[in-house]
């Protein structure tokens, strides 16, 4: 049997070498029951990450790596190693130690024994996270779950096993914007979900800042979800309603009252209000237009500079 080991790296020059040292001491403990590949993809860092890539792969046939020509961002690195993997189980791991190699013993037997098809993890806790981020992470989890067919798990780490069934189900989904939360879950296989302690990361920062993280479940909603879509004709289809209303009160009011001429301020107010609310529909309506548009242009995902696969078919750049 043989585990390819995907590990996406953007500047994590500190933990190339730690992270090759727990690999392969759990390589050892597991050989005899199955081979490994481990490819790393350089996802344009900026530090040597590259060289040191380049040093692992001459030393060690099953070291791999793919580097692309700028950074395309943790999702496209995935489905590179993805997409390159040849393994019966394909395994998704940060470079930065905070997910423990050690669990990937137990996934391999979990896959074994329990017949599952992806064996996933979460982290028991947000400790250690500022607190407004974790209120907003948990807000998010909780809409998106509300809105959206497939099951989006709070606190889900990319870190994961997979058979090959899954792997291929998941390379199946040819969208451009990968939110790989939900493509994970969406094809729907037997799940084993495994609970581990939030580590920090061995060295280096991490790259999510909290707009990052913000565009990025946005990103989610709008590609697991079309509710945004309901709520601006909801609000029209309101709007119209409460309009119709006004019309009879100011009817009523003219047939008893006379016409007092009144209302500038109410008038203002209801103009901002509605054309607020046209805003906002147009803004919903725009992201998932955007998405259309990032759809049809049909981009490469991402560019490969060069690469090391131990296969003869290397792209050289
Ligand atoms: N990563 C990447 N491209 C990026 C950002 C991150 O390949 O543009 C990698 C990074 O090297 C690490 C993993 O994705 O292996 C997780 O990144 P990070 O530790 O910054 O995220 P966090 O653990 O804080 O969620
Ligand atoms: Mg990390």
């Amino acid at each position: 049997m043989l585990t390819s080991v995907c590990v996406p790296c953007y500047n994590e020059e500190q933990n190339i070498e730690a992270f090759y040292d727990r690999v392969s001491a759990l390589r050892e403990k597991l050989r005899s029951k199955t081979d490994f590949e481990f490819i790393f993809v350089n996802d344009g860092s900026k530090d040597n990450t590259l060289s040191l890539l380049r040093e692992l792969a001459a030393r060690d046939r099953d070291c791999k790596y793919i580097s692309f020509s700028r950074n395309f961002g943790k999702e496209a690195a995935m489905l590179a190693g993805l997409e390159a993997s040849k393994g019966d189980r394909v395994v998704v791991i940060d470079a930065d130690l905070q997910d423990p190699p050690e669990l990937i013993g137990d996934m391999l037997e979990l896959m074994e024994t329990g017949g599952y098809d992806r064996i996933a993890t979460r982290r028991k806790d947000r400790k250690g996270e500022p607190v407004i981020r974790s209120f907003f992470a948990r807000m998010f989890y909780k809409v998106i779950n509300k809105i959206s067919d497939t099951k989006i798990v709070d606190g889900a780490r990319d870190f994961s096993m997979m058979s090959r069934r899954m792997t291929d189900a998941v390379l199946s989904l040819k969208e451009r914007t990968r939110f790989t939360k939900g493509i994970f879950e969406w094809p729907g296989y037997k799940t084993k979900w495994l609970e581990f302690e939030n580590n920090a990361r061995n060295g280096g920062a991490t790259k999510w800042s909290f707009l990052k993280l913000l565009s990025y479940s946005m990103e989610g909603i709008v590609s697991f979800s079309h509710f945004p879509l309901v709520i601006s004709s909801v609000i029209g289809v309101l709007l119209f309603l409460i309009s119709l209303l006004f019309i009879v009160i100011i009817i009523i009011r003219k047939l008893i009252f006379g016409d007092p001429v009144s209302g500038w301020p109410s008038l203002v107010c209801i103009i901002l209000m509605v054309s607020g609310l046209q805003q906002l529909s147009l803004g919903i309506i725009g992201s998932y237009l955007s998405r259309v548009f990032v759809e049809v242009k049909e981009r490469p995902l991402y560019l490969i500079m060069e690469s090391e696969l131990h296969d003869g078919g290397n792209i050289n750049g």
